[in-house]
């Protein structure tokens, strides 16, 4: 079936849509690293002031630009602009909104007991920023992933640089002209580029590292983290399951198709595969998922203003040979002139397929039938810890049994990526799929550092008590103040 409306993309990886006269020349990593390092010392980017400053400069670039972002997701992704505004730029607006809102309470120190036996004396927990933060993103979600974690390193008073993806080069070469027009280019830079130039990166001296992406490139990170002992947070996907048992079955497959088909599949949490619960779960879901699928997109997808296409060619051979494994409920069809695969659901699907071992990734959804809710939780433990887990049913008990035994980042139920939607839910993985998280509190927790600060005068020494020698009278004393 051929793409009607969209015209093929006209870039490969590594190139701009449509070439964006820079502000300046392109920043290179290390003469970026170096101005950072200058402004981090001095301390630039932490006094209250400058960090508001900040936010309101993203909150005025995204305000002012939207536009101009929704058509580099275009270009890039073929996403909706209503789409990109949902699911990108209403994301880190909510973001910087929460944390204006709350800055004032995140930047308070903390006062804390004292011991009697240090008393008198204060002790304060203080949130100190990091210092230099390198943000690398991938090209999915390409404005929010970069922006998203800007958010927080900002608002915990850091210096940020901000590698976005070569795989979104319209968006890439946009936030570049973008951010340095908004934002303190002291404290904040841009720096482009592919494998080579994020390597040169990871050879800099950094405070913290935050990636998000796949695996592989994961490993890199944390392996280049190592060496210098800097702290890291990985951001990775898997294949996030949604086990389905009982409830309003066309509502879940709407549900579960919105989360599954929105920026056409290529979203770290959307439902991977399903696990349908007994046949009348397997049954339901195969007579309502098609229904779901053409209420969004129409009869022909090809056609729908509302869906994205894949973002390269790689990635499209990679979706369209999943296609091919299981038999085809809907969809099926797709065409590689336009990176278009069609929403597609497979049930039969062999678990040792790679269409059930890699992750999608794409519009591809495989219904697996398991007997019993049981299997569906050992069938998800028995793999690599998902990003999300989502479960479908009214049935408040299987909703506690979910929480207490599958181990995931986050959990839905009755809902699909939504958590991440909540700025004081915070979001991540565990194991597989990540570590650390961000998104509010938790993004301002990841960038700062929770100093212990402990005070009190020398001009009487009250704790005479505990110098050596410890003789009776002394332990005597040790031992009443604990
Ligand atoms: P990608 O290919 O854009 O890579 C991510 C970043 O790594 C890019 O900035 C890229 O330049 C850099 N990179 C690539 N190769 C490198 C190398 N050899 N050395 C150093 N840096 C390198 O993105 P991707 O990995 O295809 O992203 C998709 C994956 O990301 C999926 O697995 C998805 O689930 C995951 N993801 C996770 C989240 C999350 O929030 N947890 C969000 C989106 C995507």
């Amino acid at each position: 079936m051929a793409r009607k409306r969209r015209t093929p993309p006209t870039t490969a990886p590594g190139e701009t849509a449509e070439p964006v006269e820079p502000v300046e020349p392109a920043e290179l990593p290390v003469a970026a690293a170096r101005r950072l390092r200058d402004a981090t010392d001095s301390r630039l980017a932490q006094p209250r002031r400058f960090r508001a400053t900040q936010l309101k400069g993203l909150e005025r670039l995204l305000g002012e630009n939207e536009d101009a972002l929704c058509d580099a997701l275009a270009a890039d992704l073929g996403k909706p602009a209503a789409e990109s505004r949902l699911t990108e730029l209403d994301r880190i607006k909510a973001e910087i909104d929460h944390a204006q809102l709350h800055l004032g309470d995140w930047v308070a120190e903390r006062h804390v007991r004292v011991p009697v036996s240090l008393q008198p004396a204060t002790a304060r927990i203080q949130a100190r920023p990091l210092g230099m933060v390198l943000v690398i993103a991938p090209w999915n979600y390409p404005v929010l992933l970069l922006l998203g974690p800007l958010v927080g390193a900002l608002a915990a008073g850091n210096t940020v640089v901000l590698k976005p993806s070569e795989l979104a080069p319209a968006t890439s070469a946009l936030l570049a002209r973008l951010v340095p027009a908004y934002l303190d280019r002291r404290a904040v830079a841009v720096v482009e580029g592919a494998a080579e130039t994020t390597t040169e990166l990871l050879g800099q001296q950094w405070d913290h590292i935050f990636y998000t992406g796949g695996e592989r490139v994961g490993r890199i990170v944390a392996h280049a983290a190592a060496e210098r002992l800097t702290p890291v947070t990985l951001e990775l996907g898997g294949k996030s399951p949604a086990v389905v048992c009982d409830g309003n079955f066309a509502a879940i497959a709407r549900r579960i198709a919105h989360g599954k088909f929105m920026n056409a599949g290529q979203t770290c949490v959307a439902p991977d595969y399903v696990l349908a619960v007994g046949d009348h779960a397997a049954n339901e879901l195969e007579k309502h998922l098609p229904k779901a699928i053409a209420a969004f997109y129409g009869k022909d997808p090809s056609s729908s203003r509302d869906y994205g296409q894949i973002v390269n060619a790689a990635h499209f051979s990679r979706i369209a040979a999943y296609q091919q494994q299981g038999r085809v409920v809907s969809g099926g069809s797709n065409d590689p002139a336009t990176r278009y695969v069609e929403p597609t659901v497979l049930a039969d699907v062999d678990p040792a397929a790679t269409v059930m071992t890699d992750e999608i990734f794409g519009p591809v959804l495989p219904i697996v039938r398991v007997d019993r809710f049981d299997d569906a939780v050992r069938f998800v433990n028995s793999r690599p810890s998902p990003l999300a887990a989502y479960l479908f049913s009214e049935r408040p008990r299987l909703h506690t049994a979910f929480e207490d035994q599958v181990r995931a980042g986050g959990i839905g139920h009755n809902v699909c990526n939504m958590h991440l939607a909540v700025p004081d839910l915070p979001f991540g993985g565990v194991g597989a799929s990540g570590m650390g998280n961000y998104h509010g509190k938790a993004g301002f927790d990841t960038f700062s550092q929770q100093r212990p600060v402990l005070s009190k005068t020398a001009r009487i020494d009250t704790l005479r008590a505990i110098y050596p020698p410890f003789g009776w009278a002394k332990r005597r004393i040790m031992r009443s103040m604990g």
